[in-house]
């Protein structure tokens, strides 16, 4: 994933009061930076979507701004703002008569992108989405199951390869089988892609899992903390997202254990002078060690004490992904 840290979205003092007076949005400020995703968590009613639905449009601020690479989105003509966000809503709304490829060729159809270069770029997107061209391009909706619809939403909300992609609540309908399986995939999809995503979800578990960051959200729209994921879950900001967040921190981090997998074998001798966490370990006792650690790596030793490799931070939200994925298939 390319790293920038540039704001590609900017939430500015952002409110919306709506014209029976339920503010939903309150005084928010929020970067989105480029090639990031954003998780916004909160409960029901903290003003999630229509924060979300703020940067394409369907919903306008009542105060402060929404900027787009630096451009207030108010001065923008919707139809075409919208052409280049990507949006992905639960139970996506695939047009019923049109085919699943001429779903995915939507956009590229109003950019009027010639045949052949639609054709490619519908079957990349299938195949990156794990349907094959050959044999879903031609089906229509109804032929099917909740997952591949929601796939194919994700594969026609890519397909101009949108700078931006606004999803609400992606995997909400999907059963929870399912829904593991593409919360993962779109994980992989997002590092292969870099593209830029805010992601709504009411699951802490879903935010954690997905994000690059995590922003949590309370009642009238309230920015509450905005960290990564393991900063979240470890140190919450205040008592509204300890509360959220619930026993969520104490399940990943106490029950999941440090995997050789999550060790880094070249930064074993970055790491000589600090304490050492073991393999199998819990996910909470590395971390304490990892905060610890002025360098911010920390020695790891297999079960007979010799050093396997070493934790780095990026190793830690690796376990932790884990974590939340055996978190989610729990449920
Ligand atoms: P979330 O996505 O976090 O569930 P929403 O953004 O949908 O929350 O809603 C935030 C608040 O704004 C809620 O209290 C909701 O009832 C209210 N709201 C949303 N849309 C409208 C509307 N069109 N008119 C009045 N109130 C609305």
């Amino acid at each position: 994933m390319p790293e920038s840290s540039a704001p590609l979205i900017r939430f500015e003092g952002v409110t919306k009061r709506f014209a029976d007076g339920t503010v939903a949005v309150g005084r928010l400020d929020l970067d989105v930076r480029e090639h990031e995703l954003l998780t916004l968590v909160g409960p029901s009613g903290s003003g999630k979507s229509t924060l979300l639905r703020m940067v394409n449009r369907l919903v306008e601020p009542t105060g402060g701004r929404v900027l787009l690479d630096g451009a207030d989105v108010a001065g923008q003509d919707p139809v075409r703002l919208r052409r280049g966000i990507g949006y992905v809503i639960q139970n996506v709304g695939l047009f019923p008569h049109r085919t699943v490829a001429q779903n995915v060729a939507t956009v590229p159809g109003l950019l009027e992108w010639d045949r052949r270069r639609t054709d490619e770029r519908v079957s990349e997107l299938l195949t990156m989405v794990g349907l094959d061209p050959a044999v879903y391009g031609r089906r229509y909706p109804h032929e099917l199951s909740g997952g591949q619809r929601q796939r194919v939403g994700v594969a026609r909300a890519l397909a101009a390869n949108p700078r931006v992609l606004l999803m609400d609540e992606p995997f909400g309908a999907v059963d929870p089988e399912g829904r593991r399986a593409l919360q993962t995939e779109f994980r992989r999809i997002h590092d292969e892609l870099g593209t830029t995503v805010l992601l709504v979800t009411h699951d802490i578990d879903e935010a954690v899992l997905l994000g690059d960051r995590v922003a949590v959200l309370s009642q009238g729209g309230r920015l509450e903390q905005v960290d990564a994921p393991v900063t979240v879950l470890t140190r919450p900001a205040t008592p509204f997202v300890e509360t959220f967040i619930g026993d969520s921190s104490v399940r990943l981090l106490s029950l999941a254990r440090l995997g050789a997998q999550d060790v880094t074998p070249s930064a074993a001798d970055a790491a000589r002078s600090a304490p050492a966490v073991r393999l199998g370990d819990p996910l909470d006792r590395a971390f304490s060690a990892l905060t610890a650690s002025p360098e911010g790596v920390v020695p790891v030793v297999g079960a007979d004490g010799g050093t396997v490799g070493a934790l780095t931070l990026s190793g830690f939200h690796a376990a932790l992904r884990r974590a939340a994925a055996a978190a989610a298939e729990r449920r």
